[in-house]
């Protein structure tokens, strides 16, 4: 509901039960545009690969296939079946942060064990093809929910050995501000995204280039679900990036929501 519309119509108009009600019916015709938005979306990236699929089957039972050619097939079908069970484990993801209440600031999480566990997923999945470094000058702790921050940081790294070459580095932070905030990030020195890309990167489904997210296993949503995660600690995402030089993803958190373990000694 932008403030802005509302003191103008105000001004025009002076009648209060009608404002609310116009502003109310824009509000739900955009949701609802939305909302039928996603279901195409998402209808159609699981049509996508159940098609392909549907054919590995026909052709599979109507050629004859060499032991070769059937492992290939066989191959591209687990692509394709992994690619939905990405989708569907997103989509499952995002309906429980919509549904779910926002995580209190009274549970604090070992941001020092849940950045190690990041990094070795990362070192799995980069299979020693990155330098994946981990910095953490202050082991302080945060206040949330521990399953959702290690999914946000997890998708994070995810996209940096994606989009990052072979060779490239990794940098995982966390780092505490002297306000007391803290910032915990993901920085590779990959593609880059140009400055026009970054504003709708946290949309559902969009992708800068969408042959190389779905070749890699992207589903698109990765990054709608770390905004949702952080901005439902409090927090905000930033992003930076440039062409060729790299990304740098932070998530920021107030400092209410950090804690160094010199305080709970106390
Ligand atoms: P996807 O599953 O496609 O990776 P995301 O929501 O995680 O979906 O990211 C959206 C898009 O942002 C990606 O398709 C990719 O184009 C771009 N992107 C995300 N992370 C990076 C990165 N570290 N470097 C370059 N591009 C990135």
């Amino acid at each position: 509901r932008g403030p802005g519309t509302l003191s103008v119509v105000l001004r025009s108009f002076g009648e209060g039960m009608r404002l609310v009600l116009s502003q109310d019916v824009t509000e739900r015709e955009r949701s609802e545009a939305m909302r039928r938005d996603f279901v195409a979306n998402v209808s159609h990236e699981i049509r996508t690969p159940l098609t392909v699929l549907a054919g590995f089957i026909e052709t599979m039972d109507s050629l004859p296939l060499t032991e070769v050619e059937r492992k290939r097939v066989l191959h591209l079908m687990t692509q394709q079946t992994q690619r939905m069970q990405s989708l569907v484990s997103d989509l499952l993801t995002l309906a429980q942060l919509e549904g779910s209440p926002r995580p209190g600031a009274d549970t604090w999480v070992s941001v020092d064990a849940l950045l190690k566990r990041v990094a070795a997923d990362g070192q799995a999945l980069s299979a020693g093809r990155h330098e994946i470094k981990l910095w953490q000058a202050t082991p302080a702790q945060l206040a949330g929910q521990e399953s959702e921050l290690f999914s946000a940081m997890a998708n994070l790294v995810n996209n940096a050995v994606r989009y990052t070459p072979e060779g490239g580095r990794i940098d995982i932070a966390w780092v505490v501000q002297a306000d007391g905030s803290g910032e915990l990030s993901v920085a590779d020195s990959g593609l880059g995204i140009s400055r026009e890309h970054i504003p709708r990167l946290t949309e559902r489904f969009y992708r800068v280039d969408g042959s190389r997210s779905r070749e890699t296993g992207g589903t698109g949503l990765g990054l709608s679900i770390v905004k949702h995660v952080v901005q439902r600690h409090g927090g905000a995402l930033d992003i930076q990036s440039e062409p060729g030089k790299g990304s740098r993803f932070r998530l920021l958190f107030p400092a209410a929501r950090v804690r160094e373990p010199v305080l709970e000694a106390a």
